[in-house]
Parts: structure tokens; sequence; C-alpha cells
């Protein structure tokens, strides 16, 4: 059978990210606590980092490639980010270049002075802004669709800065979680339908704006709240002060369900719910829905199949034991740049622990199953190993269609379960049986009654195809036709 990744492994650089984000305002170490904030959320991008600082006037900045220890582990470094507030993020863009003019936060010089933003999410009408900004003689300096954002708020005529952003947020289409510094005042806000998470903290006089509540963790803050779907949170030093400048756009939260699946820490806490009893109790219902009768062992697929194994373990009264053992040295796989490093990198990553699996029935827990890549090679290994019967549980619905919100997923063709039947998909990966959660089962494990389709609480168009916000560039097959002239290589 030929595999859904056959083809180019190199796609375009551009408008295709998962980010964190980080703000902190009035501390002294605001610096020093961006690098740790954004070294707790490294799990949502590990391409490239950046930090820009704000004291009295001036902006200072230092973005770079690679990961934030790396970037951020020298003191003078931190040192020369001065100031009481500073905004960061993490970058995790699709294969192919990255480029440095693209490492946020993205800067301008406004006409009401320096403005930063830091943007977790997917913009899924920036091609068409962008197009009829250049046209109108906008000169782009990176190829992100954060910097449309950044583009509208200058062109806006309204007179607050809030103003301005929720003018040219109006114009914007898909998933923002966003960080804006200006010399007064950092903002937050949500997209209408939250699709991306974003947490309001606290320490001592400060107060923190994170991706995940794992980053206010590690810098011992207390969590707040969640900022609200179409929320904005403006804070000074008057305090917080909130708005809800996207009521009628407001149709109720469609957050991302596969953070809980996949995407978010296990320890970070979403929308109330914790991340690793989320993804606990979709073991309990997979185990429910798709137990092996008399299997001897069950293994996760580490580490992100470790929650639900668990899960499906406890409720399947299956031991459970960590067969597989993964180096943790190497980075995500989709990091790696071509299809045929891809199927190296989960050789480098995965080994088998041979006496949990040698002549054992053993089920197998993955959290998904994308271009498949992953599991046919595990499966591999485990038979070699000397399991009996291998079993693959896999603790989402079949992955169908891509995600134009802000999680890297494949183009449709290249999903497995887009092409292939899971039976098929069972041959392919040579598995003896293959069953996924059904979507009733996920919805039910994060807490909702069912994935009532008059009413979905979450966005699960990765699983369905409903896509909440319109796809507007990718209808239009704008490709932007401006971006990505100019080539570029920067050493660290
Ligand atoms: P694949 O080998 O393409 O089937 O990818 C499946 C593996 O990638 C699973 O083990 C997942 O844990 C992981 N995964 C799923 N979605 C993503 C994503 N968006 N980015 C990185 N890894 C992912």
């Amino acid at each position: 059978m030929s595999t859904p990744f056959d083809g180019d492994g190199l796609e375009s650089d551009t408008f295709h990210e998962e980010c964190g984000v980080f703000a902190v305002f009035n501390h002294d170490d605001a610096a020093a606590l961006s690098a740790l904030g954004l070294h707790a959320l490294q799990h949502r991008g590990q391409e490239a980092a950046g930090i820009v600082s704000q004291h009295e006037d001036v902006f200072y900045a230092r973005r770079a490639l690679g990961l934030v220890g790396s970037t951020f582990g020298e003191k003078d470094v931190i040192e020369y980010l001065q100031g009481r507030r500073a905004i960061g993020h993490n970058r995790y863009a699709t294969s192919g270049d990255t480029l440095l003019k693209n490492v946020q936060p993205l800067y301008g010089d406004l006409s009401f002075g320096g403005m930063a933003i830091a943007h977790n999410g997917n913009l899924t009408n920036a091609h068409q802004i962008r197009d009829e900004l250049v046209q109108k003689g906008s000169i782009f300096q990176s190829t992100t669709d954060s910097e449309v954002i950044v583009h509208l708020i200058a062109r806006s005529s309204q007179k607050t800065i809030e103003d301005k952003i929720i003018e040219a947020l109006h114009r914007v289409k898909g998933a923002y979680s966003l960080v804006t510094m200006t010399k007064d005042c950092i903002i937050g806000v949500r997209d209408p339908l939250g699709f991306r998470p974003l947490v309001l903290g606290r320490l001592g006089e400060a107060y923190i704006l994170a991706s995940e509540s794992c980053a206010l963790d590690i810098i011992d803050a207390e969590y707040v709240r969640d900022i609200e779907p179409g929320e904005m949170v403006t804070i000074t030093d008057e305090g917080v002060m909130s708005r809800k400048p996207f009521k009628e756009e407001t149709t109720g939260s469609r957050f991302c369900i596969f953070e809980y699946i996949y995407f978010a820490r296990p320890d970070s806490f979403m929308g109330g719910k914790n991340v690793y009893e989320a993804r606990k109790a979709i073991g309990i219902e997979l185990a429910r829905e798709s137990n092996v009768e008399n299997a001897d062992v069950i293994v996760p697929i580490p580490d992100s199949g470790v929650p639900s194994a668990i899960g499906f373990a406890e409720e399947s009264g299956i031991p459970f034991d960590l067969g597989i053992i993964r180096n943790h040295y190497v980075g995500r796989t989709f990091i790696e740049p071509t299809d045929q490093i891809r199927h190296l990198g989960v050789r480098l990553k995965h080994n088998t622990n041979a006496p949990f699996i040698k002549g054992k029935k053993v089920v197998l827990v993955d959290d998904s199953i994308v271009r498949g890549t992953t599991a046919k090679k595990i499966v591999e290994i485990v038979r070699q190993a000397g399991a009996k019967e291998v079993h693959m549980r896999i603790s989402s619905p079949p992955v169908t269609h891509s995600c134009f919100y802000g999680i890297d997923t494949p183009s449709t063709e290249k999903l497995m379960a887009h092409r292939y039947s899971i039976e098929e998909i069972a041959g392919y990966i040579g598995a003896d049986s293959l069953a996924y959660i059904s979507l009733d089962g996920l919805y039910r494990a994060v807490g909702e009654a069912k994935s009532n389709t008059e009413n979905p609480q979450y966005c699960d168009a990765c699983f369905t195809g409903d896509y909440a916000v319109e796809l507007t560039d990718h209808d239009n097959k704008a490709t932007g036709t401006n971006v990505t002239k100019l080539r570029e290589r920067h050493s660290k």
C-alpha cells in the first residue's frame, strides 16, 4: 500500500505554527521569569524562542532559533532584557526553513510608539489580508500570519491601543491567543471561540499571562483564571481590566480538543480540567469501548500514550508496564524536515524493553495516528522483541482532516485515516487489531455528555471536518504570492 506521506516532505515555512506565549507585568525579574515560563512551554514550540522586554520607552529584544535554554540560559542575555515587563514566545513551525525573521515576539514602531506581539494560533484569512495590504503599499518583514495583525493595528484610525487591536481583530478570522506589550500596558486576547488556551496568573504584585498553567507553576505564580473566549484583558498599573469586544462572534467555546489529547502538558489545567486526568479518563473510555480480552500487558508509546494507557490498564485490570522506553534527547518526530529522517527519528526515539514484551499479548496505547509512521515502526520493533500478539489502541478518533487553527498537521491527503479504513491502517501498521476511541467516548471523557453536532463544545475538526471558522485562504487557494521571496541564512 502506498502511504499518505509519499511525496514531498517539505512544506511551506509560512502561516503554520503551534506556539506558546508568556507575559509578565510589573516584576523586577520580568525577563528571567519569561525565560522560565517559555521553558515550561517548550513542548508548544521548539524551533525558536524570543523575549521582548521594555524599560522607560525602550524595548529590548532577543530572538533566536533553537531551544529556550540555549538562547536564554546566559545571564548576560537576561540582563540585557531590562525592565519590569516582558513578553515571550516559543515557535513551532512546520518543516521547511525556519527563518529568523519569523521568530516572535514581532516588534513594530507604530504611531503611538513601540509594540511587541506574540501569537499562538493560525489565522485563516491572513493571506487574503496580506495581499490586500501589500497592494496598498504595506511592507511585510516576516512571513508569519501574525504580522498581518501588526499591520492592521498600525493602520487603525481608532484612538486607543485597545480599540486599534479590537478593530484589527475584527478583520482577522481563525485562532489567536495573543499577548501584546506597549509602553503602558500588556494586553492579552483570546479569539471569540477560544481555540487556543490562555491563562492569567499572579505573582505578588506582578501579573502573568501564559498559554498553559504549567508555566505559572514553574515561577510559583498563582493561577487566577482562564482568559475567556472572546475576552481581552488590559494590564496596567491600575490592575486588570476585562472586556468582551467580540460579543456577536462569541457563540460558545470551541476549545481545541486535541490540546487535551496530545498537545498540552499533562500537569496543566485547561478550562478547569487537569490535562493528565482528562487523558486518563480517555484511556478508561477507550478500554470500555475496545478492550482486548486476555491481553497480558498494556504498554504505552511514551510519552504521549502514557496517561491514557494508565487509564486503560486501570479500567481493564490488565497490568501496565513500560515495554517501550523513549530517548528524551531527540525532538518530536514531526520536527524532522524530511520523511526519510522522520523514519530514522522514530528509531532513534523508541526502544523496546524486551522482558516486558517477549511472549506476551501486548496492547499498545498511543494518543494518535497521523501519518502512521510511528505506529508502524513501533509495531515492528515490538514484534522483533518477541510479542505474541500486538493490538493497537488509540486515544483519539481517526485524524481525518488537517488543522487550520494552530496544530501542525500535514495536509489532508497525507493523513492515514483520510485515505484508508481502520482495517487497512491496521494492515499497514502490522497490528493484529486496531481501535480508536469514538468521538462520543472522547467527549464523555472530557466531561461532556456527547458530541452534540447541533452544539459542539469543542473544536473537533481534525476528526469531523466541522470547521467552526471559515477557511478563507484555503478555500480561495490563496497562497500569498508575495510571500517568501527573500531567503536568508542567519547563524545562531
Ligand atoms: P505519525 O507517526 O505521523 O502517525 O504521528 C503520530 C505520533 O505523533 C503520535 O505518537 C503522536 O503522539 C504524535 N503527534 C500527533 N500530533 C502531533 C503534532 N501535531 N505534532 C507533533 N507530534 C504529533
